[in-house]
């Protein structure tokens, strides 16, 4: 690698990864230090033939940033404009509502919007190229560091010195391991099974958030489509066995194990397009960073989807899911019992929703919609 490092050419980032974290990182690196600033993202996916078929809740700090960048206007959004929550057994006919959120978090500012992965990963890549970043459709296949350079070998046989190395290649990254960076953590023997279902009615950008035994169910309202009608995107989260199970159902017996926790409340319903599952695990680096070599997005860290947060980079615990994924009767009155005061303290729905949105605390520039 040594004497390849001083004839390959040299640029300043390497970015390993096109996913949200590593392509919104290399628009804002191009735009807050300028054309002379070389950046390469390589990733095999580049191709576009395999595309994210999932929906992501963007909360007011993400969309802030995406914004920033000048992504945010090319993807159509839908604002999510209030949120239920219900905490019930999959038997009860009527599921109790325990919390209530109008969803802003300041005037005319949703603390949420659903977006479908593939519109915005599409926007990021177009941004990127306007930007001057070189895409390389290629993985990260080694490296290895000089004095003043990574030396990182890409699988098309082309080498490339970089100062720095960016980990972007997900929860599994390859980037991270090759490293000798250990992550700790740990997976919650859950999946989410993840689909967009079209239904009769409007479901007016609320979205839904029902406690069932064996885990969150979220309803997450997606912006009408002229050839589907009304749409919403489901996580619906079991025991990984039961997930696996469901998912290989037969269309009829998955629709009708969909109905019962889905209900009829916004009318007939149908799945549209793939249905997939996801196991969930939390797990974080323990380190961020070494020499010439940084870690960002799931890379970096994982948390479960429960609170639509993995972009909103790493800063929840794990306390709500398992708190919500237990049966016992106890556990269940004190969360209610939590939940219903929350609602009754319009300060405290505040600040959660703010933290929620991703608002509160120390917030970086790009997420407090500052540019870099
Ligand atoms: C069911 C589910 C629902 C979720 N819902 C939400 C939500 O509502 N809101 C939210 O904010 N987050 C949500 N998340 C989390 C969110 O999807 C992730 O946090 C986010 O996609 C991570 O982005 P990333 O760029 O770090 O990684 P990824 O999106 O995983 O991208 C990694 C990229 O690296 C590439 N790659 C892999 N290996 C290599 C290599 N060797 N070289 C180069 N490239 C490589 C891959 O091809 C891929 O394109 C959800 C997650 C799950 C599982």
């Amino acid at each position: 690698m040594e004497a390849s490092a001083r004839s390959a050419q040299r640029i300043d980032v390497l970015i390993g990864g096109a996913g949200f974290a590593g392509l919104a990182l290399a628009i804002a690196l191009r735009q807050g230090l300028g054309p002379s600033f070389s950046v390469t993202v390589a990733d095999p996916a580049l191709t576009g033939a395999a595309k994210d078929a999932r929906a992501s809740a963007i909360v007011a700090a993400a969309r802030r940033l995406f914004e920033t960048i000048g992504v945010w206007q090319e993807v159509e959004a839908q604002p999510i404009l209030d949120m239920v929550v219900t905490d019930s057994r999959l038997s009860d006919v009527v599921r109790p509502v325990f919390l209530t959120f109008e969803g802003d978090v300041g005037p005319g500012e949703p603390f949420a919007h659903m977006i479908e992965n593939a519109a915005l990963l599409a926007a990021l890549v177009e941004k990127a190229k306007d930007e001057g970043v070189t895409l390389r459709t290629a993985a990260v296949a080694g490296f290895a560091f000089t004095n003043d350079r990574v030396s990182v070998r890409l699988s098309d046989g082309d080498t490339l010195a970089a100062r720095l190395l960016i980990a972007a290649d997900g929860a599994r990254s390859a980037i991270r391991e090759r490293a000798g960076i250990a992550s700790h953590g740990f997976s919650y023997g859950q999946s989410a099974i993840v689909a967009t279902v079209a239904h009769e009615r409007d479901h007016r950008g609320r979205a839904e958030e029902h406690f069932l035994p064996a885990g969150p169910f979220a309803i997450l309202p997606l912006k009408y489509d002229p050839s589907v009608g009304h749409r919403s995107s489901i996580v619906w989260t079991e025991q990984a066995h039961e997930a696996a199970r469901i998912v290989a159902l037969p269309d009829a017996e998955f629709h009708a194990e969909l109905e019962r926790r889905f209900g009829l409340h916004l009318g007939e319903i149908k799945v549209v397009g793939p249905r997939r599952v996801h196991p969930l695990g939390l797990s974080v680096a323990r380190t961020f960073i070494a020499d010439r070599l940084a870690l960002v997005g799931d890379a970096a860290h994982v948390i479960h989807p429960i609170a639509g947060q993995g972009l909103n980079m790493g800063l929840k615990d794990d306390g709500l899911n398992r708190l919500f994924s237990n049966q016992s009767d106890v556990l269940r009155f004190v969360r209610d019992l939590g939940l219903g005061v929350v609602d009754r303290l319009p300060a405290l729905k505040h600040l959660f929703i703010r933290e929620a949105a991703g608002l509160v605390g120390e917030v970086p520039k790009l997420l407090r919609g500052e540019a870099l």
